[in-house]
């Protein structure tokens, strides 16, 4: 039977165990704070999101003169034959304009940026190992490795090695996690301090747990199908959840209560193309970001009447990945098939392609794929003669833009190749969602959560994904993980001082 319990006092109270609660974690400590994490699910299932990532940070950097002293052994070896431009503070944040369509929020847009550069040394000194994400993020020309679409710097063992490292410097460091054990609620004193939570342990016991101060990393609303539905729109309840499924929204929804302001853009989200078959409520942790199809640059995307609909050689990948997803929601069935030949199946990512088990189809002709993927064959041999019969003749150059375009509509606008040598392989696809854009309105410089006339709530912090304000519509890929480190950092910090100080 539940029962109310009132617990010990600490000084930070952490909401969730995922990357931007373990920086803010970390950065507390630093200042001398104790530290409790509280965290949904059970010891076993933890890691939030964060477990499922690739391990991919965005960061601004001078090339790999810089990142140097950082990188793991295995990288270092690789470095004279590795070609990484820099990526500077104002590419970053042309990027993030760029893909928001200027929705992104200018202040929050400039600390994101400028403090990722040291994020990578400040991480190292918390316990995370790095490494260059080759396998994902270059290709090869002239025997050397290219890196493109301004994405590159990597942890160890990927999201899995990120939060196992996480944890082990957290709980080295004197951080209590307690796992199982949802936050359900803030609580105030009289002056509109946030002195604590309310939350639920495993057996159905109720705690209040008081604190100095309370940091909310909580993730957003992604694996709620209500939610989704009334914030992101009709047909969004049947997007397939790609990572944790705790992340659920009632403690955005414990934030508002306290008079916490919404931001950014409640009315979109981060999906991709992922596997057809994937479980619809929530990632696979041995698999985790295997289920992803992201070679699709180099190939066709038609759904299953055979037609094309979006421009698969737009940008880099990292620049549009995260709003095809929703493209392909609005397909009929909510389905697409990537398609390459065997001149361009060598090209693929290998972890995502070779991946088992995978719903994918090979054949000798483009009418039997069609007729192993449930594609009309008309329609798909059409659409193959007249996207092959349109392309320009130029060097094919997967690295860079090489503006090898198929004139036809969508158009293609870079990385062109005929579909003609068989076999012929196609991947269903369908929408994974990835994590929410909407959020709260925190204060940039400590973030801070701050109410509807603006002001800052006593006591209470957020960092991550349930921080609104930085993306909409789509993402520069690498950037959720820099977003939960940067603010994280920073409400960690700015928590220790608050909670020292009362
Ligand atoms: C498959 C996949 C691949 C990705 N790859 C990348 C990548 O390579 N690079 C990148 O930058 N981003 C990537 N992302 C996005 C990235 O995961 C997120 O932007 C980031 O991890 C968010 O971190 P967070 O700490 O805010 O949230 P999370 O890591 O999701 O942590 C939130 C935590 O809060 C807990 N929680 C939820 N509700 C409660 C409650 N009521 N009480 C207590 N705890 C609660 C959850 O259980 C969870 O542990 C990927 C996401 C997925 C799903």
């Amino acid at each position: 039977m539940a029962n109310d319990q009132t617990d010990r006092v600490v000084d930070v109270l952490i909401v969730g165990a995922g990357n931007a609660a373990f920086c803010a974690a970390h950065a507390a400590r630093d200042r001398g704070a104790s530290v409790l994490m509280v965290e949904k699910t059970p010891a076993a299932e933890t890691g939030g999101n964060s477990f499922y990532t690739a391990g991919a940070f965005r960061v601004t950097h001078d090339g790999v003169h810089g990142l140097r002293p950082y990188l793991n052994e295995t990288t270092v070896a690789r470095l004279d034959t590795t070609e990484l431009s820099a990526y500077p503070a104002e590419t970053f944040i042309a990027d993030m304009r760029r893909l928001t369509e200027g929705h992104n929020d200018d202040a929050m847009t400039d600390r994101l940026v400028s403090d990722s550069a040291d994020l990578v040394a400040w991480l190292a000194e918390h316990g995370i190992t790095w490494r260059l994400m080759y396998e994902r993020q270059s290709y090869q020309r002239d025997g050397r490795d290219v890196f493109f679409g301004g994405l590159a710097v990597g942890t160890v063992d990927g999201g899995k090695g990120l939060i196992a490292q996480h944890t082990a410097h957290a709980l080295g460091s004197g951080v209590e996690i307690r796992y199982g054990t949802a936050v359900t609620g803030l609580l105030r004193d009289d002056t509109g301090r946030v002195t604590g939570v309310l939350c639920t342990d495993a057996e159905g016991n109720r705690h209040q747990i008081r604190a100095g101060t309370v940091v909310l990393a909580a993730g957003g609303f992604e694996a709620d199908p209500q939610r989704r539905k009334d914030h992101l729109g009709e047909g969004w309840e049947r997007a397939l959840v790609r990572g944790s499924p705790a992340n659920t929204g009632e403690v955005l929804d414990a934030a508002l209560a306290v008079g916490a302001d919404r931001f950014g853009d409640w009315a979109s989200c981060h999906s991709v193309q992922w596997d057809a078959n994937a479980s619809p409520s929530g990632g696979n942790r041995e698999l985790t970001n295997q289920l992803t199809r992201q070679s699709y640059p180099i190939g066709i995307v038609v759904n299953n009447r055979g037609n094309r609909f979006i421009d698969e050689g737009a940008d880099y990948r990292n620049y549009t990945y995260a709003k095809y997803g929703r493209e392909i929601l609005r397909q009929p069935e909510g389905i697409a098939f990537q398609l390459f030949d065997a001149t361009t199946r060598p090209l693929l990512r290998t972890e995502e392609y070779d991946s088992s088990p995978i719903t994918m189809a090979e054949a000798d002709t483009l009418e039997d794929l069609a007729a192993k993927l449930g594609i009309d064959p008309d329609g798909l041999v059409r659409t193959v003669r007249e996207f092959n019969g349109s392309i320009e003749d130029r060097p094919f150059e997967p690295a860079v833009k090489d503006n090898r375009v198929a004139k036809v509509d969508p158009p293609k606008s870079n990385w062109a190749m005929a579909l003609a040598t068989p076999p012929f392989y196609g991947y269903a696809v369908s929408c994974g969602i990835t994590f929410t854009f909407g959020g709260l309105r925190v204060a940039v410089d400590n973030a801070q959560v701050l109410d509807t006339e603006g002001e800052r709530i006593p006591g209470l912090y957020a960092a991550g994904e349930l921080v609104g304000g930085l993306f909409s519509g789509n993402y520069p890929g690498g950037t959720g993980l820099t977003a939960g480190a940067v603010f994280g950092r920073a409400a960690g910090a700015a928590a220790a001082a608050e909670s020292a100080a009362n």
